[in-house]
């Protein structure tokens, strides 16, 4: 397997270990840096919603030698059923005909297996992880970064990446708040998971009323479900994911005399233990990097998981960085380079996803509901794809990956 021998003394400290963290780790440190990973969670987490592999990110996780396990992961989501207030079907249709995915190619599965495939990588190998920690503090002279963690510890790393998602601690050390780069899309969403007592498997069902929708994902046979209930509101309530409980009231009552099953749902999420509420955002920097800090997947460049794309722009920026930075003895001309090839790719893929856009999801009003009914129904009777999907398969796929490999191996030999 290729090492570099000339980068060993250089160390990077990447916060977070979900998509962008593990993937990053695994390239650096098979590029021979040292590797320290900090993560807030006590361990890996397992499960969770399922997330999707596409386009160029295949391409990376085949280079990375992962492609048949996540692809003996995929969960064969059959379809999805889009029905009525009573529970009647509008229409049915395949995942990939909504994603405008590429059939029998793209891999959906379950984030935490991702994680998972991600974290065994490179626990075969020499990063190291310190979990049920974070940062508090770094500061960055210009030869290296000092970082105190909230364990008290104290560490010295020539490079410091955030990789903590679309919330980044580091993106807030080094940037400042978050609100600036927050593009907010016009919803929120509720993701929790009840007992799959309906009988699903491999599929989800959606229910629209203007400003609502609510739904059920059943992840191959499994006996829970993801729910969400989302609402569309031009007040974004930021502060809201302190307080859980406010939250629940709110959507209680938002979801209030709907149709289908709704009021079991909003039953089932006052009562759940894993409720997880967000606003649905964009991140958008003008820069991703500040001396020798950098940002990579959500942290930098959120695109929402009405792109369905945040874990394949994480795969991707992951493989990008770690090359630039083995292909650059200076941090700052590797983050100038890895900005350059990356932001375009990422860019792309952060546009399919605009508050417009999300009407076909998540219509707001009579109307706009009316007509995604009407798609709906045209792509079940045609079985074709509406037009936009062949604009979103040109963006999963538009980026051309550097061979990092092949380059430094011909590097080490002049
Ligand atoms: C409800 C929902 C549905 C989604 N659906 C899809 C989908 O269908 N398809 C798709 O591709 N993507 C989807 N996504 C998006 C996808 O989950 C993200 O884009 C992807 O996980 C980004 O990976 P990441 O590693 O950059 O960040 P994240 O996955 O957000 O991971 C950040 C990591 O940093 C850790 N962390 C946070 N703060 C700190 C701190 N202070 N110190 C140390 N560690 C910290 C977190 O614990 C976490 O492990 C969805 C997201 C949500 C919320």
């Amino acid at each position: 397997m290729f090492e570099t021998q000339g980068a060993k003394s250089r160390s990077v400290l990447i916060s977070g270990a979900s998509i962008a963290g593990p993937a990053l780790a695994y390239w650096l440190d098979r590029y021979g840096f040292d590797v320290t990973v900090v993560e807030r969670a006590a361990a890996i987490r397992s499960g969770g919603y399922p997330i999707d592999v596409r386009g160029t990110a295949i391409d990376v996780v085949e280079r990375m030698g992962v492609l048949s396990q996540l692809q003996a992961a995929h969960i064969h989501t059959r379809r999805l059923t889009f029905v009525d207030a009573d529970g009647n079907p509008i229409a049915a249709i395949a995942p990939e005909d909504l994603s405008g995915g590429a059939a029998g190619r793209d891999i959906e599965l379950p984030r935490g297996e991702l994680t998972s495939v991600l974290y065994d990588l490179t626990r075969d190998r020499e990063v190291r992880y310190r979990f049920d920690d974070s940062i508090d503090a770094l500061e960055d002279d210009g030869a290296g970064v000092d970082v105190r963690f909230r364990s008290g510890a104290e560490q010295r790393f020539d490079i410091a990446i955030g990789a903590d998602g679309m919330h980044s601690n580091t993106r807030a050390l080094a940037f400042g708040p978050e609100a600036p780069f927050n593009r907010y899309l016009g919803f929120c969403f509720n993701l929790f998971s009840l007992p799959n007592d309906l009988g699903l498997s491999h599929e989800a069902v959606v229910y629209a009323e203007p400003g609502r929708l609510a739904g059920v994902y059943a992840v191959g046979d499994s006996r829970t479900l993801h729910a969400f209930l989302n609402f569309a509101t031009d007040e974004p309530p930021f502060h809201s994911n302190t307080d859980l409980d406010k939250q629940r009231q709110r959507t209680a009552e938002i979801f209030g005399g709907g149709g289908w099953i709704i009021r079991r749902l909003v039953a089932a999420m006052q009562r759940a233990d894993d409720l997880f509420f967000d606003t649905v955002s964009q991140i958008h920097m003008p820069r991703w990097s500040s001396g020798r800090v950098a940002l990579v997947g959500d942290a930098a460049h959120a695109p929402s998981f009405l792109s369905g794309q945040g874990s394949s722009l994480a795969l991707v920026g992951a493989y990008v960085l770690a090359g630039e930075l083995a292909a650059h003895a200076d941090p700052v001309d590797a983050f100038a380079s890895y900005e350059r090839i990356a932001r375009p790719f990422m860019e792309a893929n952060q546009a399919l996803a605009s508050r417009e856009g999300g009407s076909l999801l998540m219509p707001r009003t009579p109307e706009e509901l009316d007509a995604r009914n009407a798609t709906l129904a045209a792509m079940q009777a045609s079985g074709e794809a509406p037009s936009h999907s062949e604009g979103s398969g040109q963006a999963h796929n538009s980026l051309r990956l550097p061979d990092y490999v092949s380059w430094l191996h011909e590097e080490r030999r002049k």
